[in-house]
């Protein structure tokens, strides 16, 4: 992970300046709904020891934040790295509260992290980390509270200790609902894995069909470049190139490689799986990461880390159309330079929300008892991204409207990152009313 850029840009300040530039086109919410939709309705910090395998103690700190629960239960992965930070928890949950609102799933939004570095740390010291982190939560986490997820280095065997540790808490219960992303034998749906790339692939196509960014015409026959080789990134080579799209670069923490004729995804993921990395894959020309960002491309797919697009590289982008599939890969600035070139961006909080949707899909046939087949998960995460990709559109056509007519000279043109936090917050402001304010 890129440590350095990771400092450089505050994901905290990004969730807060998009969330305030998205206001300026809201003009009818309650006074004081504001602050309550910008700030987290709970944050938890824990300290647990846990034993190392050399028979040492050491502390661990973890966060758990709830941004806000109107719509439902919190939702949101666990990450486990070295730079997590409260500000980051807090910005990744506000995005799962945008997210859960725009494909309309029963869900708040929620994320927790852990301090640790998984690449130093053996199994059984992260399996001892997450049962004490489980244990240190205690209710702050439920299948009808709060439900986490698997995201940067955190896994399916993650997600089965915390179910575990839960039930041994909680005896004599269906517990599988309280954790998502589990192993199908413990109850996790099929195409969970793949689903945030899939949900990714929806959303592009139905963008298309609508005619939203200009200079790309279909996926088929379309060049991609996508920065990032994990589940998000490796699965949404597979899957656009099966779509019949043109994979011309992908990357990795090592760097990137290019072949101008399209890569082949399984010959990518077996050399990457040999050597770790996909740098050096016989016939392809080695590239930068910063010239991945900048491959004369019709897509470009983002799919590592936050702040990878910024005031210093977003001009470089040759794409006409950037996919987020990472959380926070755009900064604000990059926004704003990427709109007046003509790049559209369909935005983390829509472009990636296929993972939250299946993780709904596994909490239902959890509490049911069920096991929907793999047709069913596709055709119902179809639906969702279709319609949240219709719904933002037509937003976005209703503020473009408005701001012709309005004749408001000091705001920028709509993005699909402002109506898609519009449709959110609108959602939200609505629900949030209907409950009524206890007092
Ligand atoms: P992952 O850990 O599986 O993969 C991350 C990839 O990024 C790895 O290939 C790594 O080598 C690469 N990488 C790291 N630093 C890089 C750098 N500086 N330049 C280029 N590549 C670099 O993680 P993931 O689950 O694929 O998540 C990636 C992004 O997608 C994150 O922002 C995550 O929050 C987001 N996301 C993931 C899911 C999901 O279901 N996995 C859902 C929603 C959003």
């Amino acid at each position: 992970m890129n440590n350095k850029i990771k400092q450089d840009v505050n994901l905290f300040d990004v969730a807060q300046q998009q969330f305030d530039r998205a206001l300026t086109w809201v003009d009818d919410l309650k006074a004081g709904l504001i602050e309550s939709l910008k700030n987290p309705r709970r944050v938890t910090h824990v300290y647990f020891p846990v034993y190392m395998d050399d028979e040492s103690v050491r502390m661990f700190h973890g966060f758990r934040v709830l941004h806000n629960n109107a719509r439902g239960p919190g939702k949101g992965g666990v990450r486990y790295h070295p730079a997590v930070s409260e500000d980051e928890v807090a910005a990744l949950a506000a995005f799962m509260t945008w997210k859960t609102a725009i494909v309309g799933v029963p869900f708040g939004g929620a994320k927790g992290g852990v301090i640790c570095n998984p690449k130093e740390l053996s199994q059984s010291e992260l399996r001892r980390i997450t049962r004490r982190f489980v244990i240190a939560l205690g209710n702050a986490i439920g299948p009808h509270t709060d439900i986490p997820a698997p995201d940067v280095y955190t896994d399916q065997q993650t997600m089965a200790w915390i179910y575990d540790t839960f039930d041994v808490m909680h005896p004599g219960k269906n517990n599988r609902a309280v954790v998502t992303g589990k192993p199908i034998e413990l109850g996790g749906s099929l195409g969970r894995d793949e689903a945030t790339a899939r949900g990714c692939l929806y959303a592009t196509e139905q963008l298309l069909k609508l005619g939203m960014a200009p200079g790309v015409e279909t996926v088929r026959g379309a060049r991609i470049a996508i920065q990032g080789c994990g589940n998000a990134g490796a699965t949404a080579m597979r899957l656009f190139h099966e779509a019949g799209a043109r994979i011309v670069a992908i990357s990795d923490s090592s760097g990137g490689i290019y072949m101008e004729n399209g890569l082949d995804p399984a010959a990518v993921l077996a050399f990457k799986e040999e050597h770790g990395t996909v740098v050096g894959l016989p016939d392809s020309m080695t590239i930068t990461n910063e010239e991945l960002l900048a491959t004369e491309c019709e897509i470009l797919i983002p799919a590592a880390l936050e702040g990878q697009l910024r005031a210093d590289n977003a001009a470089n982008v040759a794409a006409k159309l950037v996919v987020e599939a990472a959380n926070g890969p755009s900064t604000p600035k990059a926004d704003e330079i990427m709109q007046a070139n003509g790049v559209t961006v369909l935005p983390d909080i829509l472009a990636n929300a296929g993972g939250v949707v299946v993780s709904y899909f596994e909490w239902v046939q959890n509490l049911e008892n069920q096991q929907w087949s793999i047709d069913k998960v596709h055709d119902r995460l179809r639906m969702r991204m279709v319609t949240a990709v219709d719904d933002i559109a037509a937003c976005w056509h209703e503020l473009s409207n408005n701001h012709r007519t309005s004749g408001n000279g000091d705001r920028p043109d709509p993005t699909l990152r402002d109506a898609a936090l519009v449709t959110a917050i609108r959602r939200l402001a609505t629900v949030t009313m209907q409950r009524d304010i206890w007092m």
